[in-house]
């Protein structure tokens, strides 16, 4: 295992890299939007989950998210705060944006496991992003009936300003419009996710992505990725850069930057805040 050497020897090797690289996959987790403000415990969740919390005694906004509330209102009430506040309120403390600046005029890619639309909304290329894990933006059905996802950015916003003492308004409850069951979340928890046309297209995307660079001079550039979900970042980013002997892996992550030994001479490992380094690389 590779861990940090010096660390501004290491940002200059990054920014040599950024410049030079002939083409940049970002393989982005949930450390990013951590960096950008994205907080789902302490006073994000008092400030919008304390009624909840007092409740339930919820830790984090996620726990809240599993619960088996007693009422749809009541769940809708939960999850329409949750998605307001991590979807479509501004968040981001320009951690998204200086990443954008970096690579906009470059040949770039982004693979993220995050669902909370923050590349598309610092102004990346919609057509080169591939969010493998949904968007917290829109619903499905929940048996799944067919595979198709709706935005839910309307009514969302509905449940947000009407819901009273912890409970949307019953006509608010969204329900498949195919066949009448309760809508749910597009995000990934087991096989009953749907992917849609937009997600197979993305996924080819990347793939082409990845055919028309190979042997190339590639930047596999990981910000935030931990080991809950290795194997759709970390893992592939590994070994397509142990694969390609012009290919460099960057691994950018608190307390967690390494790389295994086969890649340590094409590795550069950061341990630091993704925020600062974006902020130092500008
Ligand atoms: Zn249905």
């Amino acid at each position: 295992m590779r861990f940090t050497r010096d660390y501004s020897a290491e940002i200059d090797r990054l920014k040599n890299e950024i410049e030079t690289a002939d083409a940049i996959v970002i393989g982005a987790g949930a450390g990013l939007s951590t960096a950008a403000g994205f907080t789902y415990s302490g006073e994000r969740l008092q400030k919008y989950f304390g009624d909840f919390v007092e409740k339930y005694g919820f830790r984090d906004m996620y726990s809240g998210g599993f619960y088996p509330f007693p009422t749809p209102e009541e769940q809708w009430a939960y999850w329409s705060r949750y998605i307001y506040i991590n979807r479509y309120m501004d968040v981001d403390n320009g951690t998204y944006k200086r990443l954008f600046e970096l690579v906009k005029g470059k040949e770039y890619f982004v693979l993220t496991t995050n669902v909370d639309h923050q590349f598309q909304k610092a102004g990346f290329d919609k057509h080169r992003l591939f969010y493998t894990q949904g968007d917290y933006g829109l619903w499905q059905c929940s048996e799944p009936c067919h595979q198709k996802t709706y935005d839910n950015e309307e009514t969302v916003r509905k449940m947000f300003e009407q819901q009273k003492n912890m409970r949307v308004p019953s006509e608010l409850v969204p329900k498949c419009p195919v066949c009448g069951k309760p809508m749910r979340m597009n995000l990934r928890a087991d096989d009953t996710f749907v992917e849609d046309d937009g997600w197979h297209n993305a996924a080819e995307r990347y793939d082409e992505f990845l055919r028309r660079h190979d042997g190339l001079h590639i930047l596999f550039l990981e910000l935030g990725v931990g080991m809950n979900t290795p194997v759709i970042i970390k893992y592939p980013f590994w070994k397509m850069t142990y694969a390609n002997p012009k290919a460099v892996y960057v691994c950018v992550n608190y307390g967690e930057a390494y790389a295994p030994d086969e890649i340590a001479g094409q590795s550069i490992c950061i341990n630091g805040d993704i925020h600062e380094v974006l902020n130092v690389l500008a």
